[in-house]
């Protein structure tokens, strides 16, 4: 059963017993959850495109991490990102994304491959992605073709960083344009890599070790 199951029978439950110690008849109606509480973007939208690296072996580890591809986030998250969705879909572009949620026991997992923090967070520290406040992400055009960041998505190297400017003109546009609706919508960007953005009312969440069911 998933959280927002969970809160409706709970709501639901309740509801029965308020009816039967005051024979108090009312409708039903669906309780607004909470905005920390973990969902699926897919439940919420269908105007993203996934391309959940760490579900493969296509990735800087070499393995598949994850039992299959989700993009869990907590609702704020969810909320902001399809505001930014709906802003470049406004210019032609829609968001792909790589990774969102990623639960402890991934994150151990991770660690446990590459022991780097250079390359992996701590998970005694956790990160963003543990928290349900990242995501890395990049645009995609309405033909369907990836925009050209100038580099790969997780590549480990100056070339990443927003600081980096010996690139072309047309894809430190793209960054900066990346960018600038991301923090219009509330997120951070992250200075060493180009794809990864913190929804800023998600950093002090707590680390969650939530887990999603494979089909
Ligand atoms: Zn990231």
């Amino acid at each position: 059963m998933n959280s927002f199951s969970k809160i409706l029978v709970t709501f639901l439950l309740l509801t029965a017993g308020v009816q039967a110690q005051n024979e108090v008849y009312t409708t039903p109606v669906e309780t607004e959850i909470a905005d920390t509480t973990f969902v699926r973007l897919r439940d919420y939208s269908n105007d993203f495109i996934y391309d959940m690296k760490y579900a493969t072996e296509d990735n800087f580890l070499k393995a598949k991490v994850y039992d299959c591809a989700e993009c869990m986030l907590r609702l704020k998250t969810v909320k902001a990102l399809i505001a930014a969705n709906n802003d470049f879909l406004k210019k032609g572009y829609k968001i792909k994304l790589y990774d969102c949620y990623r639960p402890l026991d991934i994150q151990k997992k991770m660690w446990k491959i590459v022991s780097n923090p250079e390359y992996v967070a701590d998970p005694k520290k956790g990160s963003i992605h543990n928290r349900g406040g990242a995501v890395d992400i990049s645009l995609v055009d309405i033909t369907g073709k990836e925009v050209d960041m100038g580099t790969p998505f997780d590549f480990f190297g100056i070339q990443a960083s927003h600081n980096f400017k010996q690139l072309s003109k047309e894809i430190l546009s793209k960054r900066a344009y990346l960018k600038k609706v991301m923090i219009k919508n509330g997120f951070n960007s992250f200075d060493s890599e180009w794809w990864h953005y913190n929804l800023k009312s998600g950093l002090k969440d707590k680390v969650a070790n939530q887990k999603w069911k494979c089909d």
